[in-house]
């Protein structure tokens, strides 16, 4: 076999390998991606996934950081699929959030929520009450269905699918080169790939847990990453109508329904302390399904297109990071945890201008930017790449 060099090679075609392949490609590098499954994304969590945008939504129960980091990565994906040749389905029509009367006190303990996390300005701008005529404009689907509600303004969605075909098509025509079903790999097995590359950037998401040892807590030692189940349905629902993304507040099955093009619509979504991955379980089918039919009666109606399981990558904090090792120049981003289409964008640039500072050995012209503006994040990346303390 041929060894062709590369600047990068990237691991793992997920959404954090994707999105970094196609950055890297269009910065002019030459770029490998290698994946252990095949094109179509499937047994990546990002294939399942609701690709929701919703930074404040997820303020409820997220930390500050999270919302930053979302609110940055909206404005990025705004921007990045206008770029992309094929067009993605991308939404920033608002998050409608409701409740049955029954459930009024959910609210309370919503809004309380966000308003302790997310920055004063953001909730004051985008957070507006709504009565029973509000929600009906909003989604006359809906009308005389709920008496109050909450608009958060500004928030998104995207095709899940469609992103990750759209990232890795605009890549390979700007020259990236796959290896499909590649197996499990770790980054010294690339030169058996014919890979030789000066920087591998580890985006493989559950697959790299071996990569994030764990450390010792109270009870036992606590994983570095661990796998969190989380279950969605998808449906077709010609009668339903829904325009914008909608979430139901209750005390048990709290869910979202998300409608994707061509009346499709995503219904989650469980969230398990379970490694297991097997097929999703009849209780959380009942009550996603229930859920969604309690919102509207036409999802009895809808027709059950496929019943999806995934492990969402997470560490301890629930917060995303950067790693480096400077010596074997690999750089590790992970934890994307359920938030991984909301922050990506800002999470992959910084973790794309950490590798171009190691392939530069210029920390000051890539890194500490991105440092400076996630320091939480990086400043141990920035360390290494550095050589010595930078930022604390
Ligand atoms: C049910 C569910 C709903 C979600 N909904 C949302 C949402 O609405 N909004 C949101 O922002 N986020 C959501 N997420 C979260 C989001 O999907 C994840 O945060 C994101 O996909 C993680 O990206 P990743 O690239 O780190 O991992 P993945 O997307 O899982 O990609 C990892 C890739 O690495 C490959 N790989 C693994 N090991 C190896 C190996 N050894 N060698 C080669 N390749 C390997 C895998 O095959 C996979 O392709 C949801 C997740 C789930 C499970």
């Amino acid at each position: 076999m041929t060894t062709q060099s590369f600047d990068v090679a990237v691991l793992g075609a997920g959404l954090a390998g994707r999105l970094s392949a196609w950055q890297l490609v269009r910065a002019g590098l030459r770029v490998a991606l290698v994946e252990r499954a095949g094109p179509d994304g499937a047994g990546s969590a990002a294939h399942v996934a609701a690709a929701m945008l919703a930074p404040l939504a997820e303020s409820a129960i997220a930390e500050r950081r999270i919302v930053e980091l979302g609110t940055a990565s909206v404005d990025l994906w705004r921007a990045w699929v206008a770029e992309l040749p094929e067009p993605v389905f991308f939404q920033e029509d608002g998050t409608l959030v409701v409740w049955h009367t029954r459930d009024r006190s959910e609210m309370s303990l919503f809004t309380s929520r966000v308003r302790a996390v997310a920055p004063p300005e953001l909730v004051a701008e985008r957070m507006r009450a709504l009565d029973g005529n509000g929600v009906a404009a909003l989604e006359p689907a809906l009308a005389g269905r709920f008496s109050q509600g909450l608009l958060l303004a500004g928030e998104g969605q995207l095709d899940n699918r469609g992103t990750l075909r759209a990232l890795l098509a605009c890549a390979v025509a700007g020259g990236l080169h796959c290896v499909w079903e590649a197996g499990e790999v770790e980054a010294g097995d690339l030169p058996e790939l014919g890979i030789r590359a000066r920087v591998v950037l580890d985006c493989r998401g559950l697959g790299a847990r071996a990569a994030w040892p764990g450390q010792p807590a109270a009870h036992g030692s606590m994983p570095g990453l661990r796998g969190l189940r989380g279950e969605v349905v998808r449906v077709h629902a010609p009668e339903v109508k829904l325009h914008r993304p909608v979430r139901l507040l209750h005390p048990r099955y709290p869910i979202y329904i998300a409608p994707k093009p061509n009346d499709l619509y995503v219904i989650g979504a469980t969230e398990l302390e379970s490694e297991d991955d097997s097929p999703m379980s009849v209780r959380s089918a009942l009550e996603l399904l229930s859920a969604a039919y309690s919102l509207h009666p036409a999802f009895g109606e809808a027709r059950v297109l496929e019943l999806n399981v995934q492990r969402r990558p997470t560490r301890p904090d629930h917060l995303p990071a950067i790693r480096v090792d400077q010596h074997a120049r690999i750089v590790r981003l992970n934890g994307l945890y359920r938030h991984g289409f909301l922050i990506a964008p800002a999470v992959t640039e910084a973790a794309c201008q950490v590798v171009r500072a190691l392939l530069d050995d210029d920390p000051a012209a890539h890194a500490v930017p991105a440092a400076l503006r996630w320091p939480g994040m990086i400043a141990a990346a920035l360390d290494t790449v550095a050589g010595s303390p930078v930022l604390h």
